[in-house]
């Protein structure tokens, strides 16, 4: 960070403080060429994050759509609002660190992974409706992990539809 007195590039950060909703960071630094002390901020970088759908369209990832999605696999579970409001953020926490750009299979499946610890009948559910809309490309794999081993189908078994 350039030093507002002399200009210098090297500084040390003398202090680390988080904000108290954990927002931003402020950083006190110490310029090594004069002294001088100054203070930065650092926040979340506030990145419009993008869906591509199958059908090449993009829309902005919302995270009212995921929970709706959820309210629909998780009618008459123990399952909380306040759950499917975290599990959404939770989604869109970890898309974010995969670009700007992500795919609604990437979504569906991350969901659908929060959604098995959460509540594996509910993510049963969660996957025949994605299949219904035909968006989770690997959701006969997905099914069969969640219904675990016994329900395995033999690879040669026709598919029904
Ligand atoms: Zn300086």
């Amino acid at each position: 960070m350039r030093c507002p007195a002399c200009g210098s590039l090297d500084d040390k950060v003398v202090d680390s403080r988080q904000s108290e909703d954990g927002s931003s960071i402020r950083r006190r630094r110490a310029c090594l060429a004069c002294q001088r002390r100054f203070t930065t901020f650092e926040r979340l970088e506030e990145v419009p994050l993008t869906v591509v759908k199958r059908s090449g369209d993009r829309e902005p990832f919302d995270p009212a759509k995921v929970v709706a999605g959820l309210e629909l696999a998780t009618k008459g579970r123990p399952i909380g609002a306040e759950a499917l409001d975290q599990l959404a953020a939770g989604v869109e926490e970890s898309m974010r660190l995969e670009g700007a750009e992500v795919t609604s299979d990437a979504v569906g499946r991350a969901v659908l992974e929060r959604l098995r610890d959460l509540d594996v009948v509910a993510a049963v559910r969660f996957a025949s409706v994605y299949k219904e809309f035909d968006d989770l490309a690997d959701f006969e794999r997905e099914l069969d992990e969640l219904m675990g081993p016994s329900r395995l189908t033999k690879s040669t078994e026709p598919k029904r539809h």
